[in-house]
């Protein structure tokens, strides 16, 4: 079903009013790793609201490696990015891990998304091909792009074909970025596939430094958006500290990245 040979041209994902995979239209995902608080949530709204971004990001329930860091603050963070979302007019997108949330979650938010330790969780890909709640899929921190698109496939199988593609970064031996991107992958998903194809650039390089030349490589390689992790005050953030963007360092990200797209 995800298949070009079964369906030649592109599917474009509605949320709500916003368009996805419209070709030359990339789309910007931005937010905190994890929703924290009501304030921390709505600094980083009011920030995409003025860079005229209409997605916002936020974990509620996070995959952390160990047992003792920040697990997300659960439904109650869900509640959050959904009353932030009302109150500035953003879609949000938040991770579920859990088939059994799949339902709940739909009440809350605009986008599953299904992350990259999931990606082969395939009662959480049954449950959210049962919805009609777009679904974020992330490629699997070593999965092949076969095994990306039948896990894909599963939730198109089970009824919704409302599926985004995620290339967030790959598991090589190169230790000077946390993953390493896999660029190519985005014109082999859009060859392979009908769906759009995002780029998570923060999670692939796991690198402030970097987020701008991998998101100006993922819009020229023709992704259909570009995911990348904002926050009031990055050092102190409980995920991923290292690689958040401050609200300052966002503009000035957002800036060069829309020159570049326009000297092109
Ligand atoms: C995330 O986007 O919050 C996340 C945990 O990413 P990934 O599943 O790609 O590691
Ligand atoms: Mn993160």
């Amino acid at each position: 079903l995800v298949s070009r040979k079964k369906k030649a041209e592109d599917t474009v994902v509605q949320i709500g009013d916003v368009k996805v995979g419209v070709a030359g239209h990339p789309l910007m995902i931005a937010g905190p790793c994890s929703v924290e608080s009501l304030e921390q949530v709505r600094e980083v709204a009011k920030a995409l609201k003025e860079q005229g971004i209409g997605v916002l990001r936020g974990g509620a329930f996070k995959p952390r490696t160990s047992p003792y860091d920040f697990q997300g603050l659960g439904v109650e963070g869900l509640e959050i990015l959904r009353q932030v979302g009302d109150e500035f007019g953003l879609k949000v997108i938040s991770e579920i891990v859990n088939p059994s949330d799949i339902e709940m979650a739909t009440k809350y938010v605009d986008v599953i998304q299904i992350g990259a330790r999931n990606m082969q969780n395939f009662e959480l890909l049954k449950a959210a091909g049962r919805v009609n709640t777009p679904v974020l899929l992330k490629r699997g921190l070593s999965a092949t792009i076969e095994e990306f698109i039948y896990a894909a496939e599963y939730i198109l199988s089970n009824g919704n074909t409302n599926v985004m593609l995620c290339e967030r970064g790959i598991r090589t031996y190169e230790k000077a970025t946390r993953n390493t991107l896999d660029i190519s992958a985005v014109p082999i998903l859009k060859q392979e596939t009908h769906l759009p194809v995002f780029v998570d650039v923060t999670h692939s390089t796991g690198r402030r430094d970097l987020l701008l030349p991998t998101a100006r490589a993922a819009v020229a390689i023709g992704a259909d958006g570009v995911m990348v992790e904002v926050h009031p005050d990055p050092e102190t953030a409980l995920s991923d500290a290292k690689q958040q963007l401050s609200i300052p360092q966002f503009n000035e990200f957002m800036s060069e990245l829309r020159a570049t797209k326009l000297s092109q």
